[in-house]
């Protein structure tokens, strides 16, 4: 009787696979059958144009891109959360040496790596920061840590690196973040520098070169995230914080209009307030995303200051620059999937660098 009944529903289940969702209740078997929609964008910097690299550091660079995107797109297809995914594709670019976050960061002037991150929740607003911290492996990690775990926003210096100890999050020593790239930019800056006024930091600021990494996320139950992660500008002074860990700057994320990840010039992501003034547009203007996106890089940006991505809450992806190039990578639910620096590997190529 029992094997009758165990071959009728086997029968049953090959004609329509449903009836191994009896057990579910409605809701669930509704989304066992729904394709998870989201979108998600990456950012590696943009101060750097592939036609300086060489084929081989493209490739390598496009590689890592295409893998940390891969990351981000099997946890939010599997039903993740955006802030999730944005976290997860992070550390794995904080891990990597070819990029300005974490392993890879640059030098400050006195010789040190000072990181700054952070990671913005756009369904409740909820946001956390890390400045200047210099023993924390993975600072993305800390300054979800900071949202989560504290009634605070932004956490600096030595009181961010107590907080990590006290959070148990991985340390390491501050050689750890050295790369020999990273080491000659410092001693090519250092040198110039020697050559000029003690204020000459205009110069440096016109030809930096940088590898700072974001990423913005959209799920399936419609939040947004966005995150941002950075060793800041070469030789930029002891204590210098950029845009990076400064929500409203370089990371925004509101489940009404869109989420946003900024890399470049700090300084003028903060004067404009960037990454919210794309919001605000939204918001306030009923402008599209692509619109407030490059009306911030031509209006209110100056050329070569650098790039933003962003997703809006419908799932419509931008990437944008005023530099000669931006390392860049998109997917969605739609099958759109495409990594970009000098050409496009994917589906979508859009413009080129
Ligand atoms: N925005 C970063 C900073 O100013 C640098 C970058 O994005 O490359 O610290």
């Amino acid at each position: 009787m029992g094997n009758n009944c165990f071959q009728v529903l086997l029968i049953l289940a090959l004609i329509n696979p449903a009836v191994f969702l009896w057990g579910q209740a409605p809701e669930e078997r509704e989304a066992s059958h729904k394709v998870q929609k989201f979108s998600i964008v990456i950012h590696g910097g943009a101060g750097s144009s592939a036609a300086n690299a060489s084929p081989l550091q493209v490739k390598r660079r496009k590689a890592s891109l295409a893998k940390a995107l891969d990351r981000g797109v099997a946890i939010l297809s599997s039903g993740g959360t955006s802030l999730d995914a944005v976290e997860s594709v992070l550390r794995i670019l904080e891990d990597d040496p070819q990029f300005n976050a974490g392993k890879g960061a640059v030098f400050n002037a006195a010789g040190e790596h000072e990181l700054d991150a952070s990671i913005m929740d756009g369904e409740t607003k909820a946001c956390g920061a890390v400045a200047g911290v210099k023993t924390v492996k993975n600072p993305i990690e800390l300054a979800r840590l900071v949202m989560t775990e504290t009634r605070h926003v932004l956490l600096a210096g030595s009181g961010a690196e107590v907080f990590a100890k006290q959070q148990g999050v991985e340390l390491v020593p501050t050689n750890y973040f050295d790369t020999p790239g990273a080491r000659k930019s410092w001693e090519r800056y250092k040198l110039r520098m020697s050559g000029l006024n003690k204020n000459g930091d205009e110069k440096i600021e016109s030809s930096w070169k940088m590898g700072t990494v974001g990423c913005v996320a959209l799920d399936g139950k419609g939040n947004l995230a966005a995150g941002t992660t950075t060793g800041g500008m070469t030789y930029k002074k002891f204590g210098r914080i950029g845009d990076s860990p400064i929500v409203g700057a370089g990371t925004y994320a509101d489940n009404a209009t869109c989420g946003v990840s900024a890399t470049g010039i700090g300084e003028q992501y903060i004067r404009n307030a960037v990454a919210y003034d794309v919001s605000a547009q939204m918001k306030y203007k009923g402008v599209t995303l692509q619109e407030a996106v490059d009306d911030n890089l031509r209006q209110r940006l100056n050329k070569n200051d650098g790039g933003l991505i962003a997703i809006d809450k419908d799932g419509n992806i931008a990437m944008g620059f005023n530099t000669a190039g931006m390392a860049r990578a998109a997917a969605d639910s739609q099958g759109r999937y495409e990594v970009i620096w000098g050409d496009a590997i994917g589906k979508t190529p859009e413009k080129n660098d």
